[in-house]
């Protein structure tokens, strides 16, 4: 049977059941409750997949589509690394790393960084057992080929078991993914939306009444949602509680002021479909909403500055000269690496959609290319 097949038959022990079963016992559930289970489950999660990054998969993000994206990220953190005091012991720190793709191009670069590796150790924080598998197989070569220091590379399952220390973090398409509650206004109140039984199939439907206060005023029309992120300040909460100097780079698409409305996703083969129709088989994810990371960080007693468009971010970092150089020396990519960048850079595309946040300790001015 193909994966296709055996995805719209609802077998017993499919995801969809058991979510089915499980709103029975307990009772419609709130949309963050839901898109964990589709994420994460041990069994049926899409992280166990393994499979959907990437041109063959469910959807493509920038270190898949650019060697260069990576490579930019990599230079910064050998920046960051010379402006912090070139600490010995920095750990390089990646969250959610998809293919390695990212960290394989960053660690290339970083190599011109005089003492950055050698300084460095990379840990890695991924939830997924198949995508661990695949950036090791990814890193562990990549590895072997730098001539330089390859420092040692680890994997965790939370920031949390990350040894202490000077820290430089970076996240691509990383907090899309945590889990998101949506609130709905009906009847003059905000309500939580829950996912509830509908025969053999999941309905969005109005949950009970919320105290929480939206971040914009006035009275919404009926029906509006507003999108929470718990995990937003669960993470700067995580960041805040390191010791030593933390300097952090989350990019991610959403709006940089605060903003309503419906953004959940699922994306299977580069094509959107319903969220509720196939639990686990599709990538969900929800706009990343900065302005509240923001205040999050600033609650937490972090700084934060940006958010930048993607597309500021890589112009400063030098992305015109460095695709320059990578066309000039392989003149028969050239035609795709101009492509790559110019779908990176987009202002109406991922160059302008997507945004770079910096979030720092507080005693530190903010970061190359957020001066
Ligand atoms: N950064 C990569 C992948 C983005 S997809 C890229 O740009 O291509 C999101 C990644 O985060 C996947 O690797 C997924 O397995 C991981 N992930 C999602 N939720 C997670 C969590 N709660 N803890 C750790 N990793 C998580």
């Amino acid at each position: 049977m193909s994966r296709d097949e055996s995805d719209r038959r609802p077998g017993r022990d499919s995801l969809a059941a058991r979510l089915i079963a499980r709103i029975d016992r307990e009772g419609p559930l709130p949309v963050d409750a839901f898109m964990a289970a589709c994420l994460e489950d041990s069994r049926h999660g899409y992280w166990q997949r393994g499979g959907g990054i990437g041109a063959q998969g469910d959807f493509i993000t920038a270190p898949e589509i650019s060697q260069v994206f990576g490579e930019l990220i990599g230079l910064w953190c050998g920046v960051v690394w010379q402006s912090l005091g070139h600490p010995d012991g920095v750990r390089l720190i990646e969250l959610g790393p998809g293919r390695g793709s990212l960290m394989v191009d960053a660690l290339r670069a970083a190599g011109a960084v005089a003492g950055f590796l050698e300084a460095a150790s990379v840990h890695l924080i991924e939830a997924s057992g198949p995508l661990r598998e695949v950036q090791r197989q990814a890193l562990l070569p990549a590895r072997r080929r730098t001539r330089s220091h390859a420092p040692p590379i680890a994997w965790h399952a939370s920031l949390g078991e990350v040894p202490q220390g000077p820290a430089i973090v970076i996240a691509n398409e990383f907090l899309d993914a945590l889990p998101i509650r949506q609130l709905i206004f009906a009847k003059s109140a905000w309500h939580e939306r829950v996912v509830a039984g509908e025969g053999e199939g999941l309905k969005f439907a109005l949950g009970a009444r919320v105290d929480d206060a939206p971040p914009l005023a006035g009275d919404p029309t009926p029906g509006t949602i507003w999108e929470v992120r718990e995990g937003d300040a669960a993470l700067v909460a995580e960041l805040a509680r390191r010791a030593g100097p933390l300097v952090a780079l989350l990019i991610d698409y959403g709006p940089a002021e605060d903003a309503f409305g419906d953004t959940l996703q699922a994306v299977r083969r580069h094509a959107y479909v319903d969220p509720l129709a196939a639990p686990g088989a599709s990538d969900l994810s929800a706009h990343v909403q900065f302005a509240a990371l923001k205040r999050s960080a600033a609650a937490a007693g972090l700084a934060a500055a940006g958010p930048l468009p993607q597309a500021v971010l890589l112009g400063r970092l030098g992305i015109g000269e460095r695709a320059a150089r990578l066309m000039a020396a392989n003149p028969e990519r050239a035609g795709e690496i101009a492509a790559g960048v110019e779908r990176l850079m987009s202002p109406t595309g991922m160059g302008g959609l997507f945004k770079a946040m910096a979030i720092r300790s507080r005693h530190l001015s903010p970061p190359a290319g957020f001066l």
